[in-house]
C-alpha cells in the first residue's frame, strides 16, 4: 500500500510535479511560484545548494502549496544523494531553504529493443530518457571497435532502476545491467556500486582497480596510445602519448579523480591545458580545450569537477579532448586506466541538440 503524498484531510494542500522546461532555471521557477526577489535572495543565499548542482530539461521538481498557510514550498532532487533541496515562502514575508531527505522506493525495469539509427537514440526512444541512455553507453565506453562492429537491427537489452517517492515517479537510478550484440557476439556489462559513482563489469575485465572516471561523457576515440607511432608521412617517430577522444565543441570535460591543479594555461602546441596533480604520482593532462574553468594552481578539486569544454585550441584539425596520464613522469595508456563510468555532472540538454549517429 502506497503512502499518499497528501495526508488524508489535509484539503489545503496540493501538490504538483512539473518539469523542468528549456531555459528554467532555479532563479526563475522559484519566481514563477510566487517568491518575490527578497524571498529568493534569502532562500538562495543560505548556501544549500552543492557547487555543481544543476537542473534539467525533463527533470522533476516537486510545488507544495498550503492555501491554509500561504506556504510554497518546491524540492529540486538531488540526483546523487536520497534528498531534496528544498526552498519555501510565506506569504510575500518569510523564505527559507532545507534539506528534506527522501525514502525511494526501488523498481527495476527491463527493456529490450534493436538499434535503428544511432544506438544511443534507440536506447534514448525505448527507455525515455537521455541519461539513462548515455550510462547505458558508459558500460561500452571503452569498446573503440563499437561503430564497426554495431550491425542494424542489434539487439540491446538494459535493466535499470526507477525510483519512486509514495508512488510518484521521482527520477531514474542507476543502470544495473547492459547488453548489446557486437560484431554478432552478446556482450553484457553489470554495475557495480563504488564509494563514488561506480563501474560496469564484465567477465574478461575488472574495472573496478582502475583509478579513474571517464574525463568526457560519450566517447568516440578518434586516435589511441601509440608510444612508437610512425609519422604517416614522414616516417619519423611522432610518439601519441595520449588518447584523443572526439567530442562536439563545448562538450564538458570532468576531473577524473580528485586532485590538485598544478597549471592551467595556453601554447601553440597544447592549445588551453589543464594539468591536475593527483595522489600516487599520477598526473592527468586535458588539452585543446575550447575554455577552461576559472582554476586556481593550487586548488583542490573533487572527481566529476567541471574543467572546461572540448575545443580545438593549439595544434589540432578537429574538436577533441587529447587526453594524458602520467605517472612518476612516464606516459601511461589512459585507456587501461579509466573506469566505463562518467562522473561528472551532465548536460542532457547539451547532447539533445547535438546528438550525432553512433
Ligand atoms: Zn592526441
Amino acid at each position: 500500500m502506497l503512502t499518499p503524498l497528501v495526508a488524508n484531510g489535509a484539503k489545503d494542500t496540493t501538490i504538483k510535479q512539473p518539469k523542468v522546461v528549456s531555459g528554467d532555471t532555479i532563479y526563475s521557477i522559484l519566481k514563477r511560484y510566487g517568491f518575490n526577489d527578497n524571498q529568493r535572495k534569502a532562500a538562495l543565499g543560505q548556501g544549500l545548494l552543492p557547487k555543481n548542482f544543476v537542473i534539467s530539461t525533463g527533470d522533476l521538481y516537486r510545488v507544495i502549496t498550503d492555501k491554509k498557510d500561504s506556504k510554497t514550498e518546491i524540492h529540486f532532487f538531488s540526483k546523487k544523494k536520497p534528498l531534496a533541496y528544498s526552498f519555501w515562502r510565506k506569504g510575500q514575508q518569510t523564505s527559507g531553504a532545507s534539506k528534506v531527505p527522501i525514502k525511494y522506493e526501488t523498481r527495476v525495469v527491463t527493456a529490450r529493443g534493436a538499434v535503428r539509427g544511432s544506438l544511443v537514440e534507440s536506447i534514448a526512444k525505448t527507455v525515455g530518457d537521455d541519461l539513462v541512455a548515455y550510462r547505458f553507453m558508459d558500460a561500452f565506453l571503452l569498446d573503440y571497435n563499437i561503430p564497426k562492429g554495431l550491425q542494424k537491427n542489434a539487439p540491446f537489452s538494459i535493466t535499470y532502476e526507477k525510483l519512486y517517492d509514495r508512488g510518484q515517479f521521482i527520477r531514474f537510478g542507476e543502470v544495473l545491467r547492459a547488453e548489446l550484440e557486437i560484431s554478432g557476439e552478446r556482450v553484457a556489462r553489470v554495475f557495480k556500486s563504488l564509494d563514488e559513482g561506480g563501474v560496469f563489469l564484465d567477465t574478461k575485465t575488472d574495472f573496478s582497480d582502475r583509478p579513474f572516471y571517464a574525463p568526457v561523457d560519450y566517447i568516440r576515440i578518434s586516435s589511441l596510445f601509440q608510444p612508437r607511432r610512425l609519422h604517416p608521412i614522414k616516417k619519423y617517430r611522432k610518439p601519441h602519448n595520449g588518447v584523443d577522444f572526439e567530442l562536439p565543441e563545448g562538450a564538458p570535460i570532468y576531473a577524473v579523480a580528485a586532485g590538485e591543479v598544478l597549471r592551467t594555461g595556453r601554447n601553440r602546441f597544447a592549445g588551453k591545458f589543464v594539468v591536475i596533480r593527483h595522489t600516487n604520482g599520477y598526473e592527468t593532462f586535458y588539452d585543446h580545450m575550447s575554455s577552461v574553468e576559472d582554476l586556481k594552481s593550487g586548488e583542490k578539486i573533487r572527481a566529476g569537477s567541471l574543467l572546461g569544454q572540448v575545443g580545438c585550441t593549439g595544434h589540432c584539425t578537429k574538436p577533441h579532448l587529447h587526453f594524458v596520464i602520467k605517472r612518476y613522469g612516464r606516459y601511461l595508456n589512459p585507456i587501461l586506466f579509466i573506469r566505463n563510468y562518467s562522473y561528472g555532472q551532465r548536460n542532457v540538454v547539451f547532447f539533445a541538440k547535438n546528438s550525432k549517429s553512433s
